[in-house]
């Protein structure tokens, strides 16, 4: 397989935080000019500092920069781009942007507007995928049922069912429903965090399916009408109905069924007159049965565990296709070899709701070693603030089986250090310990059912001031070779190897 070598100069990356970061990586190698933006709470952040040129495009709120089409069209004139990244999030599934992005002269990196526009709202989606021949959970949508209609769908596909927001994404505006007495409630909840999240109120029902895997699958497309798929991930570790930790391969799939889902999702592409990269994600049942749930037309939080078992990079390859340069394989060509996975690494409380937890990053050291790759936009002094995204980074371990693979991420996760703000970490450590984890048996509502065995005991973290002497000691130790007096009383600060707040050292 040849490196794609694209004709593209300069690029806007519409967007910030670890994502910015990958993609101007990616720039970097293809000899793409990387331009950034960035909001006035932005000015000091990881992707301004490493991009070739940073353009302040609006106020800390979403809607006055990242969201604010005008100023990221008039930044990338201004700078003289030639193409537009969006990343995944904010613009990214918007069909006005990539319209504007087109329609100004620029290349877009990702799938064309009117297939963003078909598959944007869920419902349709549905009824287009049952058209193409792709199975669909039951469900019943309509746009002017009565509260009363509802009711008799729901009776009828049988309970529990998931009233869901049409136009939602990221987990919002979903509620399961065990009778028909607490379905009232549920549609009106759902309706008002749709309104509030995406803007349409507009909620369906499907039948929730109680054992259930989210599998899904990655697909890439050229111009010339070539669609792969690039196998799958399985992201049935959720809270919130959303990732945590996802996996390639799945544990749950044979060949014969990773051959089938995969044929289905290049269909649903085809449907749709698919270009650049977008995953199709399904629910898949231990019997082997499997739904298409929704589509998601942009580069995923999770694709770098396709990319450490293709052995491909799929934004080099997104900013090929971008480019109008022919897929360089055939899904003949593509296997996957040995087994990744990735935890997403958050600044939230597991003990509360997994609510955003905000904070500086006194001290974040990542870890590294044979098989570790760390996407990040963070690093120590930074500060996760409420504006955005509470993701701190994504860590990828990477070996040639499962067992092998887990281990390896048991180990970074022993290593990383986060001091400054409440995290996910004992979380993620204890979920990757789990015998259930451990067995590959893990389904969607496997943390939510299990959540006090993946709660740390509660123990005291230590106060503000044993922070900054941490810290202090930490500085002053840059660079020396005498031992400190802390060091040789076996002080845990003057350890950067495995040691971490509230967790005993494994
Ligand atoms: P993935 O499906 O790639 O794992 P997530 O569901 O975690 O993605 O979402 C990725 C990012 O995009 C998150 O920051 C999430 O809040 C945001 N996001 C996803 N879909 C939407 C949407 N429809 N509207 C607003 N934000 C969204
Ligand atoms: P979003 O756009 O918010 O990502 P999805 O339709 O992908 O919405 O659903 C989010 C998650 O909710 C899925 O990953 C899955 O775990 C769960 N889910 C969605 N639909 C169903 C269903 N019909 N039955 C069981 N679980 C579901
Ligand atoms: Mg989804």
């Amino acid at each position: 397989m040849n490196e794609p070598a694209t004709t593209l100069r300069q690029c806007l990356i519409a967007n910030r935080g670890e994502i910015a970061v990958r993609v101007i990586r990616a720039c970097r190698e293809l000899g793409i000019r990387a331009v950034a933006v960035y909001s006035e709470a932005d000015a000091q952040a990881q992707h301004v500092r490493l991009a070739d040129e940073a353009i302040l495009i609006g106020g800390a709120a979403p809607a006055e920069s990242y969201l604010n089409i005008p100023r990221l069209l008039e930044a990338a004139r201004q700078s003289g781009c030639d193409c537009v990244h969006p990343g995944y999030g904010f613009l990214s599934e918007s069909e006005a942007f990539a319209e504007t992005v087109i329609g100004a002269g620029l290349r877009w990196v990702g799938p064309g507007p009117e297939a963003i526009r078909l598959m944007g709202v869920k419902t349709e989606a549905r009824a287009l995928m049952q058209r193409a021949g792709v199975p669909v959970v039951p469900g019943f949508q309509s746009d002017t049922a009565s509260d009363a209609e509802f009711r008799t769908a729901a009776v009828e596909i049988g309970f529990p069912v998931m009233v869901k927001a049409a136009g939602g994404g990221g987990g919002k505006g979903i509620r399961v429903v065990y009778d028909a007495a607490a379905l009232p409630e549920a549609l009106a909840g759902a309706r008002r965090e749709a309104q509030n999240a995406f803007g349409d109120p507009r909620v369906f029902l499907e039948k929730y399916i109680e054992t259930a895997r989210h599998v899904e699958i990655q697909v890439l497309a050229d111009q010339h009408g070539h669609t792969v798929h690039l196998f799958e991930r399985e992201c049935s570790a959720q809270r919130r109905h959303q990732k945590i930790v996802e996996e390639s391969p799945s544990p749950l799939l044979n060949e014969a069924l990773r051959a089938q889902m995969g044929a289905a999702a290049v269909e649903a592409a085809r449907a749709v007159g698919y270009v650049n990269a977008g995953t199709v994600e399904f629910i898949a049942t231990p019997e082997g049965d499997f739904y298409f749930l929704e589509m998601n037309t942009r580069l995923q939080v999770e694709h770098p565990v396709t990319e450490a078992v293709t052995g491909l990079d799929l934004v080099k390859l997104q900013f090929a296709v971008a480019a109008g340069e022919a897929l360089p394989f055939q899904q003949s060509d593509l296997r996957q070899r040995g087994h990744a996975i990735e935890c997403r690494l958050y600044a939230e409380d597991p003990a509360n709701h997994f609510l955003p937890a905000v904070g500086t990053l006194l001290r974040f050291i990542p870890p590294e070693g044979p098989g570790i790759r760390v996407d990040s936009g963070v690093q120590s002094g930074d500060t996760i603030s409420i504006h955005y995204d509470p993701m701190i980074a994504k860590i990828i371990a990477a070996d040639t089986t499962r067992a092998g693979a887990i281990r390896r991420m048991q180990t970074a996760l022993a290593q990383t250090v986060i001091l400054g703000t409440t995290t996910n970490l004992a979380f993620l450590r204890a979920l990757l310990a789990h015998p259930a984890f451990l067995a590959g048996t893990v389904d969607t509502r496997f943390v939510d059912a299990h959540l006090s065995t993946l709660l740390p005991d509660a123990a005291p973290l230590p106060d503000v001031a044993l922070i900054a002497a941490a810290l202090h000691d930490l500085h002053r130790g840059d660079g020396e070779t005498t031992q400190t007096a802390t060091s040789e009383s076996g002080s845990p600060w003057a350890r950067l190897d495995g040691f971490r707040l509230g967790q005993a050292s494994s």
